[in-house]
C-alpha cells in the first residue's frame, strides 16, 4: 500500500532541511577516514582492525541486511565518498551560492552512459575480494582510491559522475533498490509538463539540480535516484513525494537493458562463488582465491569470469529460449532475456542476504573488541577489548538462511510471471533455472 511520508510535516521538514543530512554525513566521513587510518597504521590482523571490521562486517551487514532491502539507495544519501568532491564542485557546503558550477563541468560521454563500467569495477573488486576483505592496508588503499577518484571526477565532470557510472557499489545498490518498499516520485506528472524552468533538474537558489543527472519528473524506478532530496528542496510546486509502497514495485515493469541484465548475473554468480570460497569445505579453492598473482589464482580468475559471464547467462538464455518456443512467442529473444533478467533481482538479493547472514553472525563479536581497540595497539577505550570471539545466534542460522532462500525463490517466481506476461513468454523455464540456482546455493551454504 502506498503512503506518502512527506505529507507528515515533521518528516518533510527533516528531509528538506540540510542540517540533519550534513550531521550524518560528517559522522560517516569521520568514520570513513578513521577506517582508512586504521587500515594503514593499525594491526595487520584483519579481525582486530577497525577498518576491516567496520567496513566488511558492520557496514556490510547494515547495507545488505537492512539498508538496501528497506531503504533502497538510502545509503547513498549519507555516503561520505562523494562529499568533498561535491563541495569542491559546488563551491559550497550548504545552499547553492547562486553562481555557476566550479571546475570543468564536462558532460560524461554518451557512449559511457550505462553501467558497464560499474559492472567492470565491481568484477575487479570481487576478483580481489579475498585479499581486500582480510588485509587492512588493501582495504585502506581501495577506500582512498574511491575517495580521490570521486573528488577528481567531480572536478572534471558535471554532477555525481563517479556515483552514477563508476562506483563498484552503486550498480548493485541501484539494482536491488528496485525491490525496496520506498521511493521518491513526482505526485502529478501533469504539473511537470507545465513547469517552465524545471529547477529539479537545472537547480535554483533553493537547491542543486539533480546530482544524479536524472529528471525527477520522469522517474519510474529507484535504480539511479540517490535519494539526495535536492528535488524535494527545489520543486516550487511541492510536487515531489517520498512514499512507502509494496516490495518490488519497480520490478513489475521489466528492464530492457543488457547492462542491467548482466549486473543481475554478476551479483547472482558472485554470491554463489563467495559462498563456495568463504564458506565451502574446499581448501584448494580458498587457497587459489587468496593467492593473488599465482597460477592457481589465474585459474580461479578464469573460472570466476567463465561462470559469471559465460555459464550463467548461457543457461539462462537457454531457459528463455525454451520459454519463447513453448509460447510460440513473437518477442525477440533479446527482449525476453533482459525482461526475465529482472526476475533475478529478488533471487540475487536473497542470495546475498543468506550469504551475509553466515559471516556476519559468525564475526559480529569482533565489532565490540575493535571498537575498544581500533588499531589493535592494546587499547581498551570502552572496556570491551577482551570480549572473546564467539558466533552470535548461530542456532538460528540454518533456518533463517533456508527461509530467506525459499522466500527469494517464491518472490522470483512471482516476478518472472509478471515479466512473462509483459513479453508474452512462458516463465516456467526461468523458474526452473531459479530453482536449480537456489538448490545449488542451499547446498553451498548449509
Ligand atoms: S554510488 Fe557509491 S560512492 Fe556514490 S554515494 Fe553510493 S555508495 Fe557512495
Ligand atoms: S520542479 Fe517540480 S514540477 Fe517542475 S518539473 Fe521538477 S518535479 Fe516537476
Ligand atoms: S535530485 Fe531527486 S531524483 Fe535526483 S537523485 Fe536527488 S532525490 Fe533522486
Amino acid at each position: 500500500m502506498h503512503c506518502e511520508l512527506t505529507r507528515f510535516p515533521l518528516i518533510k521538514a527533516l528531509l528538506k532541511n540540510r542540517w540533519p543530512q550534513l550531521l550524518i554525513w560528517i559522522v560517516m566521513l569521520v568514520g570513513f577516514l578513521f577506517a582508512i587510518l586504521s587500515g594503514f597504521f593499525g594491526t595487520p590482523v584483519g579481525n582486530r582492525n577497525f577498518g576491516i571490521v567496520f567496513v566488511w562486517i558492520a557496514w556490510w551487514a547494515v547495507l545488505i541486511l537492512v539498508s538496501v532491502p528497506v531503504f533502497g539507495r538510502g545509503w547513498c544519501s549519507v555516503c561520505p565518498i562523494p562529499l568533498p568532491g561535491e563541495w569542491l564542485q559546488r563551491g559550497a557546503i550548504m545552499n547553492p551560492p547562486g553562481n555557476k558550477p566550479k571546475w570543468y563541468n564536462l558532460r560524461w560521454p554518451n557512449k559511457l552512459r550505462n553501467i558497464w563500467l560499474q559492472n567492470l569495477t565491481f568484477t575487479l573488486v570481487a576478483l580481489f575480494s579475498s585479499v581486500i576483505l582480510t588485509t587492512p592496508k588493501v582495504t585502506a588503499i581501495v577506500l582512498v582510491a574511491m575517495f580521490f577518484l570521486a573528488i577528481g571526477m567531480s572536478m572534471v565532470f558535471e554532477r555525481l559522475t563517479f556515483c552514477r557510472y563508476i562506483c563498484p557499489v552503486s550498480g548493485f545498490i541501484g539494482l536491488y533498490a528496485q525491490a525496496a518498499p520506498l521511493e521518491l516520485r513526482v505526485k502529478d506528472k501533469g504539473i511537470c509538463l507545465t513547469c517552465k524552468d524545471k529547477p529539479c533538474y537545472n537547480g535554483s537558489l533553493a537547491g542543486y539540480g539533480c546530482p544524479w543527472d536524472i529528471f525527477p519528473g520522469g522517474l519510474t524506478k529507484n535504480t539511479y535516484c540517490g535519494l539526495c532530496m535536492e528535488c524535494l528542496r527545489t520543486c516550487p510546486y511541492e510536487n515531489i513525494a517520498v512514499n512507502t509502497r509494496p516490495f518490488s514495485d519497480d520490478l513489475a515493469k521489466p528492464s530492457t537493458r543488457m547492462d542491467e541484465a548482466f549486473k543481475a548475473f554478476i551479483m547472482l554468480g558472485a554470491a554463489m562463488i563467495y559462498a563456495g570460497v568463504f564458506l565451502g569445505p574446499w581448501g584448494s579453492l580458498k587457497l587459489a582465491a587468496y593467492s593473488v598473482g599465482s597460477m592457481s589464482w589465474f585459474g580461479y580468475l578464469l573460472a570466476f569470469l567463465a561462470f559469471i559471464f559465460g555459464l550463467l547467462p548461457a543457461l539462462f538464455l537457454g531457459a528463455v529460449w525454451i520459454g519463447n518456443k513453448l509460447s510460440q512467442a513473437t518477442a525477440a529473444l533479446k527482449k525476453s532475456f533482459t525482461a526475465f533478467a529482472t526476475a533475478l533481482v529478488p533471487l540475487g538479493l536473497m542470495f546475498w542476504v543468506a550469504f551475509s547472514l553466515s559471516f556476519v553472525l559468525t564475526n559480529a563479536a569482533y565489532i565490540f573488541s575493535s571498537l575498544s581497540d581500533p588499531f589493535g595497539w592494546g587499547w581498551n577505550l570502552f572496556g570491551t577489548a577482551a570480549i572473546p570471539w564467539q558466533p552470535i545466534l548461530i542456532t538460528l542460522l540454518v533456518p533463517l538462511q533456508t527461509l530467506v532462500l525459499v522466500g527469494g525463490l517464491l518472490w522470483t517466481a512471482s516476478t518472472a510471471r509478471k515479466a512473462g506476461s509483459e513479453v508474452k513468454v512462458s516463465p516456467v523455464p526461468v523458474i526452473v533455472f531459479s530453482t536449480a540456482a537456489t538448490i545449488a546455493m542451499l547446498g553451498l551454504l548449509l
